[in-house]
């Protein structure tokens, strides 16, 4: 895990967690800015290593400040790691193998405002701008760089046949907008429950078919464009609002005995409101509406996952359906699926209460463990379990 000359700027905490198959947490944590260099701030968090992050205490107090505190994670990336070692390091590679076998992944940013979400998934909105993406830029982020390996990987696979949907959408104040059909509107999408997936979905969604990578990149292009006209029409819009981009995969293989097995596989790339808006929800000068309703999403999805990592509350009732994003992130939250969850984070003492709270978050996060189960197309459920009754039949025959 050494890269970037003699010293260490990505560490992990043991070389086998990618086998292991729950949630991955890792932190990267961005450079200090220009404003932070030039109003002497400085940095407030250190590197052990083995995956650790050691941050200052909150100063000031009778006692003359906290304690500094130690979080650990799977991965850390320190300030100078590129986007090329998020790709490599962070797991992403594995969890989309894992989305081609079947699995609903999920990879998330977690963070402040300017803590570096949009950065690291999807490098600076210009590089969407008006032309097509050159591959070699190297400022890309994790979002083009996975559709890459995700391409590379299926043209591997001859023997498989491959069907690829995607979807981009945005969710601002409880409400739905499909970032691939601005022709609508920006008018909002119900989310409603199938009871034929047993999940839930949302209505009326534009999805696009991606027989190619560039069919893939053009979603992306598009979605980003549409987000930030809306981020024009308001200040702190992009801080407020949630983008869920999913590839959906379903992979058709011939088994040996002629039966076509099929597989429905699924990758969210979510980048998070401002961690610092559920804080913001409380406060004075909003609407009712507004305040309940801005980060509820934030909230709900760190309740599930405080429910999820208490082994006691795990087997209890979750509560995905207090908000549009954890219904939309349940099947692979709630244990269906692999959860990939990057909590960004700035290394200034001018952040520093902000960057506890997103250690703490996930930290907490780490303690959940789920199995995940393959998605098949019903009938093949069907024929499998009916393939395992017989035989189980044709062994009690056997012992009459
Ligand atoms: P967020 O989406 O969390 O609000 P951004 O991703 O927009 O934050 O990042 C804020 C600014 O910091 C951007 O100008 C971005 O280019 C820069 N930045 C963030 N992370 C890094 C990093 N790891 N290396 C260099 N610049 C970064
Ligand atoms: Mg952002």
């Amino acid at each position: 895990f050494l890269s970037g000359g003699s010293r260490s700027i990505v560490n992990c905490c043991t070389d086998s967690w990618l086998h292991c198959q729950h949630t991955f947490e890792l932190s990267r944590v961005r450079p200090l800015n220009d404003k932070e260099h030039k109003s002497n701030d400085h940095m407030v968090v250190q590197f052990p290593g083995s995956g650790q992050i050691l941050c200052d205490g909150i100063p000031g107090g009778p006692s003359g400040g906290q304690k500094p505190k130690l979080f650990g994670y799977n991965v850390v990336f320190e300030p100078g790691a590129s986007q090329d070692d998020v790709l490599q390091y962070s797991g992403i590679k594995r969890i989309i193998e894992m989305a081609i076998e079947g699995f609903s992944c999920t990879a998330f940013c977690y963070g402040q405002t300017g803590s570096g979400k949009t950065h690291t998934l999807t490098g600076p909105p210009d590089l969407f701008y008006g032309r097509k993406p050159d591959p070699s830029d190297s400022r890309h982020g994790l979002v083009f760089r996975a559709f890459l390996y995700l391409f590379q990987l299926l043209q591997e696979r001859k023997d498989t046949n491959f069907i690829l949907k995607a979807s981009f959408l945005e969710i601002y104040n409880e409400k739905v907008i499909d970032l691939l059909n601005s022709g609508s509107a920006r008018k909002p999408l119900a989310v409603r429950w199938s009871k034929k997936s047993r999940g839930f979905f949302v209505e009326n969604l534009f999805t696009v078919d991606c027989e190619e990578l560039d069919d893939l990149l053009a979603v992306l292009e598009e979605g980003m464009r549409n987000r930030s006209v809306g981020s024009h029409r308001m200040n702190d819009y992009s801080s407020r609002s949630h983008t869920i981009l999913s590839v959906h995969i379903t992979s058709e293989q011939q088994a040996e005995n002629g039966v076509f097995i099929s597989k429905q596989g699924k990758i969210n790339f979510v980048d998070l409101a401002g961690s610092e808006m559920t804080k913001k929800t409380n406060s004075e000068g909003k609407t009712l509406e507004e305040a309940n309703n801005i980060n509820k999403s934030l909230m709900v999805l760190g309740y599930c996952i405080a429910s999820l990592s208490d082994s006691k509350k795990r087997n209890g009732h979750i509560p995905y359906r207090d908000s549009k994003l954890t219904k939309l992130l349940a099947d692979s939250l709630a244990g269906n699926g692999v959860t990939l969850m990057i909590a960004c984070v700035s290394p200034a003492k001018s952040n520093i209460s902000e960057t506890l709270n997103t250690l703490r978050y996930a930290a907490r996060a780490k303690k959940i463990r789920t199995k995940p189960i393959i998605v098949m197309d019903p009938r093949e459920a069907l024929i499998l379990s009916l393939k395992r009754e017989i035989k189980s039949l044709q062994l009690e025959n056997d012992h009459l």
